[in-house]
């Protein structure tokens, strides 16, 4: 059963009708495929062809019109909010364009957050998030807060935060959409190496060509529907300097050890008592909000 191809994500039939007024917008029309597990699949599209909303749809942030979306074998759209905040927590992960980051807490607070509703203990989620922020090059870095960081940092941290708790599924929305190609590339290897290392399966939104080229699988979308789905040579998609990248990003993790600021470490007690109610998902500002008060508070205490 292990070894044998799983349909981790099936999409049947999915529609997603917008009304504005007398008009309808069929964001996501009719659209059926299925991603393999440990595949990095891409939904490669202009702006307005329907991709987030599709994304949307598949972690449960939105709610179909008509069809199936069965992820792990089980019908996410049948889920009310509670199963599906659990669903996620616990086989899910998210990398967001604008990074969403809560700006009151360190690099390494962001990161144990998704660990917290995972109900992981203080000291195994400081440890959990500090291996995870030296993985992605940013073991010098802990304790900064984001507006400290370049945007390739913050996003580094973004990526340790989807990545910190292993889910099965990263789903990630232009993660690499505010930065320049560089750094964007650097970020693309960083997902693709911890996604293969551990066998996650990755759903990639872009509208960049280039960058779909990082992906097993790409799925071209155009005016809601599927144009057409590219099945990739594994071993060619992958980026010529990818070794290089690599090696540097682990040598880059070596030197962070060594240098990593113990004493400067955070003092916010995150608890998981007061906060098992929320959705790691920031989808919902306000709960963000509530979440980074809480904090607050606990911080001024
Ligand atoms: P993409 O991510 O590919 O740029 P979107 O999924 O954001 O595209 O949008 C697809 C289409 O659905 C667009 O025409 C957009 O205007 C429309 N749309 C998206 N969200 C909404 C909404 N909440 N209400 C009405 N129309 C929407
Ligand atoms: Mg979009």
């Amino acid at each position: 059963m292990e070894n044998q191809i799983e349909k981790v994500i099936e999409i049947k039939n999915v529609k997603k009708v917008y009304r504005m007024g007398s008009e309808k917008i069929y964001a996501v029309d009719d659209v059926s495929f299925e991603i393999l597990k440990g595949e990095f699949c891409c939904l490669l599209g202009t702006s307005g062809s329907g991709k987030s909303t599709l994304l949307n749809l598949m972690a449960g942030i939105e709610k179909i019109s008509s069809g199936q979306i069965i992820i792990k074998g089980k019908k996410i759209h049948k889920m009310n909010e509670n199963s599906l905040a659990r669903f996620r927590q616990r086989y899910l992960g998210f990398v967001f364009q604008s990074y969403n980051l809560m700006s009151s807490m360190t690099a390494l607070e962001n990161v144990e957050f998704p660990l917290v509703f995972k109900r992981v203990r203080a000291r195994k989620r400081k440890q959990l998030a500090k291996d995870m922020l030296i993985k992605v090059g940013l073991g010098s870095r802990m304790s900064h807060k984001p507006k400290e960081m370049s945007g390739g940092q913050q996003q580094r941290v973004g990526i340790a935060r989807a990545f910190v708790a292993k889910p099965e599924i990263v789903f990630a929305d232009e993660p690499t959409g505010n930065l320049d190609t560089k750094t964007a590339m650097e970020v693309m290897n960083l997902i693709k190496g911890i996604a293969k290392e551990y066998n996650q399966t990755i759903v990639m939104v872009t509208h960049d060509p280039r960058l779909a080229n990082f992906a097993d699988r790409i799925i071209h979308i155009l005016d809601g529907k599927i144009q057409s789905i590219e099945t990739r040579d594994t071993k060619k998609a992958m980026d010529v300097n990818e070794e290089t990248a690599i090696a540097e990003t682990n040598l880059e993790s070596a030197n962070d050890v060594a240098n990593a600021d113990e004493s400067n470490e955070s003092k916010a007690k995150i608890e998981p008592e007061t906060l098992t109610t929320a959705d790691p998902l920031n989808v919902d500002n306000s709960e963000v909000k509530l979440v980074e008060n809480a904090t607050d508070s606990l911080k001024s205490d």
